[in-house]
């Protein structure tokens, strides 16, 4: 930065907030690390500043009792608990429909199982049975042969848990009628349906998908606000009115029971009302990036862009590490989610004039 640069930051009476804005704009960092880096925009700031709030714990948060209203009814779901985070979110989900001993049956690139530190097992003593599906979705026929017989020695099979969009499949999202079989299939065995929802307002815009529809398949439903609609933090749970009464006792127990709150619901209840289509711009700016990376030479394969990430794979001219570190001198973060994996993801806060400059330097690359 020039000297009479920086004397003036230092001697301007802003706030820290706006010098980084300053200086991230004279940076302009194209963050496709992952959808949680997004930061509150002015009409959601606006939202919390204005949230109504109270003690939630006494069940008095204005704020979060609305939107835990309109996400029940918005799924055509009993109840919703709000929650820090959904990775709580699961693991209150999982807790309620196991007990110690049982299994949960999952797909082995599942968030539950690899991102949520073992929490299966320490937090509700479950095992898990692993399926290779295909981009992270599992199948009726894999799920039913991993059913459990009724036999002393084996554990006894209690929960599925999906998850759509999956993250690990580079953003894929389940054919509606496989999710009806599965829950055919859960229901003849008598097994809980769970889904990590995290990315599910992706999958309902790219597939032109509806909320009840899910409410209806699924026993419960996890769905994350800090990712791509832009909340600065919280996530939803969502099912029955007695499964949410036994998760509210379970967050309290997990220290997730939050007083006001509502500043942060406030975000969440706006984020539903205008961050939801905008996601198709996401979903077309991904598909665009791909288009440019797919003509590289160092590209091995990219997966099939469906929705907000990009998973693309190297040959062996160069290591993901490597390539990430070449774009992070242009300003571009990616993550290197393998030794020759590559993942970038979309969100709010990645313009048109980003995307130009991403694909412009993709096309220089060598
Ligand atoms: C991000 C994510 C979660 C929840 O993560 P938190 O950081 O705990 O909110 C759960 N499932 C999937 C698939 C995710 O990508």
């Amino acid at each position: 930065m020039p000297v009479i640069l920086a004397i003036q930051f230092r001697q301007l009476p802003i706030l820290r907030s706006e010098r980084s804005i300053l200086q991230e704009n004279l940076r302009m960092i194209i963050d496709f690390r992952s959808d949680t880096v997004t930061k509150p925009t002015p009409g959601m700031l606006d939202a919390m500043m204005k949230a109504k709030v109270g003690d939630d714990v006494f069940g008095e948060d204005i704020s979060i009792n609305e939107l835990e209203q309109i996400t029940a009814s918005m799924f055509g779901m009993e109840a919703a608990l709000f929650c820090p985070s959904g990775t709580m979110t699961n693991q209150i989900a999982i807790k309620c429909h196991t007990q110690p001993g049982d299994e949960v049956i999952c797909d082995e690139s599942s968030h539950v199982y690899q991102y949520e530190g073992g929490g299966i097992a320490s937090n509700s003593g479950a095992s898990v049975k692993l399926l290779i599906g295909d981009r992270g979705r599992v199948n009726s026929s894999q799920v039913k042969a991993a059913i459990n017989a009724d036999d002393v020695h084996k554990a006894k099979s209690s929960l599925v848990s999906l998850e759509n969009t999956s993250n690990r499949g580079g953003g894929s999202c389940y054919d509606f009628d496989e999710i009806k079989r599965l829950q055919n299939l859960c229901q003849e065995n008598k097994l809980a349906f769970h889904l990590d929802g995290a990315r599910l307002w992706n999958a309902l815009v790219a597939k032109n998908e509806t909320a009840k529809q899910y409410g209806e398949a699924f026993d419960s439903i996890s769905v994350c606000l800090s990712k791509s609609l832009g909340c600065p933090v919280g996530s939803l749970l969502l099912g029955k009115t007695d499964f949410i009464k036994k998760a509210r006792r379970i967050r309290k127990a997990f220290g997730g029971g939050m007083r006001q709150a509502g500043f942060i619901a406030a975000a969440g209840i706006y984020a539903l009302e205008n961050n939801i289509e905008r996601l198709a711009i996401d979903h077309e700016h991904a598909k665009q990036i791909a288009a440019a990376i797919i003509k590289k030479e160092f590209v091995k394969m990219v997966l099939p862009v469906e929705t907000n990430i990009i998973i693309f794979e190297l040959n062996n001219t160069i290591s993901a590490p490597d390539l990430v570190t070449k774009l992070k001198t242009e300003n571009i973060l990616g993550y290197a989610i393998a030794h020759n994996r590559v993942r970038l993801v979309l969100h709010l806060d990645i313009t048109s004039e980003m995307v130009s400059k991403t694909i412009h330097t993709i096309n220089q690359l060598t």
